[in-house]
């Protein structure tokens, strides 16, 4: 109900920004204001192309038409009223013909009247918490083909905190942007020799080593054995397993000795090969085979957008086949190994939804049933909370999706948890039961962080470029007050990597407030300073990255403290 509130209050914004810009442009062609995910547009083709100086006077007007308080009136009039009406105005025209019936709505306030179905607040003075945001180009119904129009870009909400957080969330989404922080810390690059494949620069790659470690230290605990499948498989597979006749748009081809080969666009095929090398028992079952599997995938290079889409990348992945009886108790232990992955990244909350049995769908009503209330009652059972998404689940069965709110309040779609009925069916997959009879396996797919460039991007906007103590790339710098202390300093270094920690020694005479800076810009978590007490005292002082010191500390207990701060 209050999404629906939301969506009213921000689609009457776009008409008062419609109306603001009609008083202040008189030229303007309207076109269509909706509500948003975010807040509002409105499309409209001016005489001249708006400038940012513009929103201002824009907005200015908006807020004394608000104050105004007018009341906001809809009724119905004839297509021939409205073709009358907007004779001068083709998109209009071109909506009035598209509406089925003899009628079309008309929303008015004043004298500002617009094409509309209706919805909206009684009077203009109930959008009091909006403000402009940016200005774009666009086409008349998202079609490069058709006219270019300009969009003037919006938010609206019911009180003005909220309007203050969102604003205050969108400008860290700026400044904290994973590709401006990438280049800025060092982390990856792209470049034009290959569009939309990432490129990992030592202190990215030493980043995407701990996240591939922490996760493999849980995998092993809950019983994944790990594959390796190849990169390159033949055209038949990809038949077989239908992602060429659903997918081929997507894959990359290539022929080796005259047969057509595919770059893996994802990892379930290999895994299934390697299930189907033997006869299997119920003995081995569940079995859980785990993959940091790397698939290309030809993504248009206009959606291309840093980590988050890429055209090259490795997931997480792990497929576990099981009887149908096993389905909720691996379904349980992948919630709790989901939670347990993610903790320490410190994620404010997780937001469950499970997918259910679409219209159209392979398998028997029981299998169906089974498996979405193994997935429901597992939920239940650990006492999580979700959504159920009536219908949209994939063909071949029901899936959970986790998705994680970042610090910037962000949901991200991370996690999944996929039954499937369908490729154990089309692989004839088998294992003999306790009976002795030969039986069908299900087969879960599953991963915790998705793509592992893709949650890269996502924990450097969430941690905005300052990755705790155990996930950085350099976690201590050591840095020195003159260059006397240099051997010391030397010394203290190197017990620290032998301890296994990632040190750097700041080894230039600048000043100490320089040295100190050029760690900061670094985010170097801890900076150990190093001046003539410290040596005579044989002790450190302990800077953290904000600014906070501890004085005197041994070597051994920056060991421990370092111990402690690491994530095991
Ligand atoms: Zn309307
Ligand atoms: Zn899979």
């Amino acid at each position: 109900m209050q999404e629906k509130d939301l969506q009213v209050l921000r689609h009457s914004a776009a008409h008062l920004l419609a109306h603001a810009v009609k008083e202040l442009f008189p030229e303007t062609v309207l076109t269509i204001g909706p509500a948003t995910k975010d807040g509002f547009f409105y499309d409209s083709l001016p005489e001249k192309n708006f400038k940012d100086e513009d929103l201002v006077l824009i907005e200015a007007r908006m807020r004394e038409i608000s104050a105004k308080n007018i009341p906001l009136t809809h009724r119905e009039i004839s297509k021939e009223e409205a073709r009358v009406i907007y004779k001068n105005n083709p998109f209009k025209l071109e909506l009035i013909d598209q509406i089925p019936g003899d009628f079309v709505g008309l929303a008015e306030q004043g004298d500002f009247y617009d094409l509309c179905r209706g919805g909206h607040v009684a009077s203009t003075g109930e959008i009091k918490y909006f403000k402009l945001l940016h200005i774009s180009g666009s086409y008349w119904r998202a079609d490069k083909n058709n006219k270019q129009l300009q969009r003037i870009s919006g938010t609206a909400f019911f009180t003005q905190q909220e309007l203050d957080e969102f604003i205050q969330q969108r400008e860290d989404a700026l400044q904290f942007d994973h590709r401006k922080l990438g280049k800025e810390l060092d982390l990856f690059s792209f470049h034009e020799e290959g569009v939309g494949f990432p490129f990992f620069h030592p202190r990215g790659t030493i980043i995407l080593g701990i996240l591939a470690q922490h996760l493999k230290k849980h995998l092993v605990k809950d019983g994944y054995q790990e594959i390796s499948t190849p990169m390159m498989l033949s055209d038949e597979l990809w038949r077989r397993s239908g992602h060429y006749q659903h997918y081929k748009d997507n894959m990359y081809f290539s022929c080796i000795d005259e047969k057509s080969y595919a770059i893996k666009p994802m990892n379930c095929p290999g895994s299934i090969l390697v299930y189907k090398e033997r006869p299997r028992s119920y003995r081995e079952l569940p079995l859980k085979l785990s993959e940091s599997g790397s698939v290309h995938r030809h993504e248009l290079s206009g959606v291309l957008s840093g980590l988050f889409r890429v055209r090259a990348f490795t997931i997480d992945d792990a497929h576990i086949f099981c009887t149908k009886e096993q389905i909720e108790a691996e379904v349980t232990k992948f919630i709790a190994l989901n939670d347990e992955v993610l903790r320490p990244f410190g994620f404010t909350k997780t937001v469950i939804g499970v997918s259910t049995r679409p219209e159209k769908a392979m398998g028997s009503d029981e299998l169906w049933n089974i498996a979405t209330n193994a997935l429901k009652d597992a939920l239940d059972k650990a006492g999580k909370k979700y959504e159920i998404y009536e219908g949209e689940g994939a063909f071949y069965g029901p899936k959970i999706e986790f998705g994680i709110e970042d610090s910037l309040k962000r949901v991200w779609q991370c996690g999944t948890m996929q039954i499937d009925f369908f490729q154990p069916e089309n692989f004839d997959l088998s294992y003999i039961s306790s009976e002795g009879v030969k039986e069908r396996p299900v087969m879960l797919h599953r991963a915790i962080y998705g793509s592992f460039e893709r949650f890269f991007g996502i924990l450097l906007e969430h941690f905005k470029g300052k990755f705790p103590f155990w996930l950085s790339p350099v976690q201590i710098k050591v840095l020195t007050i003159t260059d006397e202390q240099k051997e010391y300093a030397c010394n203290l270094k190197q017990t620290l990597v032998d301890h296994g920690f990632r040190v750097e020694l700041d080894s230039s005479s600048d000043q100490i407030s320089g040295q100190i800076k050029r760690a900061q810009l670094e985010r170097v978590p801890w900076m150990l300073v190093i001046g003539k007490k410290e040596v005579e005292n044989n002790t450190v002082t302990l800077r953290y990255l904000d600014g906070k010191q501890e004085f005197g500390l041994t070597i051994q207990q920056v060991v421990e403290k370092a111990k402690n701060a690491e994530c095991y």
